[in-house]
């Protein structure tokens, strides 16, 4: 494997082949102690970001500008750690998003050291479709144990159902990684939606992926046509940013909505309560405001079980 850990050419190569097989154990651990208090979890959020330390303060700075909208945490592990604490979630998925093709490697490696402790913060690859050799960057995902591959159409202005994305979900699928997508339109960037509903059917119809998860309720502010399109497909929907209070930094942008509580209700109903995740994509959604909205609204115990933590761990074989 050509990445190494700590690339910085001060280790043999006996070295580093020690330290990779140490990581992996320590990987290994860790997801056996998620395993070990699994029946303990009962909040899964299944779609947040955050950022390494150094870079988070300026990388939140820009997506904040971009979507004009203000976080509710610094995004970094410590204040997802923190936020966590205060909304009862027991575990965040974090979902990295890779920009630039030539940096999918190293953001994988490092959402694989992510999960070298369980903080109760398990950590998903990315990649880019413009990537050289899709089958290596996933094999090596796969490798390093993520357990699922995050997607984001828009970001690379390249549709959910062109060849290049394809064949990465065609991959994915094989090596039996949950796939997560972005749906629907972005709040920070630009028309044509790279991942409208049209190409989801187009996916599930040709590839038929089966651990696939649309973001946003399978369509941000696409939830009409979610609705009469989506519900009763083999797909999993995490609640992302699609309930409550926008917060707006200044003016409401492009008249952006998001699902009234009823809405939401009756959109959970119609895909069914066991394919639904919990999930807030803190920082941009506040944890503990969605953990007490989903729990005043009117599913059954059982319904919330599944939504809050059942599903997740069912697709994440916890
Ligand atoms: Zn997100």
């Amino acid at each position: 494997m050509e990445y190494v850990h700590d690339a910085a050419g001060i280790f043999s190569p006996e070295q580093m082949e020690r330290e990779k097989l140490a990581a992996e154990q320590r990987r290994n651990e860790a997801w056996e102690s998620l395993k070990a208090r699994a029946e303990d979890i009962r909040i899964i959020d299944f779609h947040t970001h955050i950022f390494p330390d150094r870079i988070a303060k300026g990388a939140l700075h820009a997506l904040a500008e971009e979507s004009q909208t203000i976080p509710f945490t610094a995004a970094t592990a410590e204040s997802l750690r923190e936020s966590m604490r205060e909304a009862g979630v027991d575990l965040s998925i974090v979902l990295p998003v890779v920009t630039h093709a030539d940096k999918t490697g190293k953001i994988n490696l490092s959402a694989a050291k992510t999960n070298e402790t369980d903080t109760g913060i398990l950590s998903f690859a990315g990649i880019h479709p413009g990537v050289e050799d899709p089958k290596k960057e996933l094999k090596f995902a796969k490798a390093l144990g993520l357990k699922g591959v995050k997607l984001h159409p828009d970001y690379y202005r390249m549709s959910f159902d062109s060849p290049e994305t394809m064949r990465i979900i065609d991959l994915a699928a094989e090596m039996d990684m949950i796939i997560l997508t972005h749906a629907g339109k972005d709040i920070g960037l630009y028309p044509p939606t790279c991942c409208p509903v049209d190409a989801i059917k187009r996916v599930i119809r040709e590839i038929h992926p089966p651990k696939l998860v649309l973001a946003h309720m399978g369509g941000w502010n696409d939830w009409d046509e979610v609705l009469e399109k989506l519900a009763g497909e083999d797909v999993y929907f995490d609640t992302a940013f699609s309930i409550g209070d926008i917060h707006w930094m200044d003016q409401p942008k492009h008249g952006f909505h998001q699902l009234s509580d009823e809405a939401f209700v009756k959109l959970v109903y119609a895909v069914g309560t066991d394919r639904v995740l919990f999930a807030t994509d803190c920082p941009w959604a506040e944890q503990i405001d969605y953990v007490n909205r989903i729990k005043a609204m009117p599913f059954t115990p059982e319904e919330k079980q599944a939504i809050f933590a059942g599903n997740a761990k069912r697709l994440l074989g916890l």
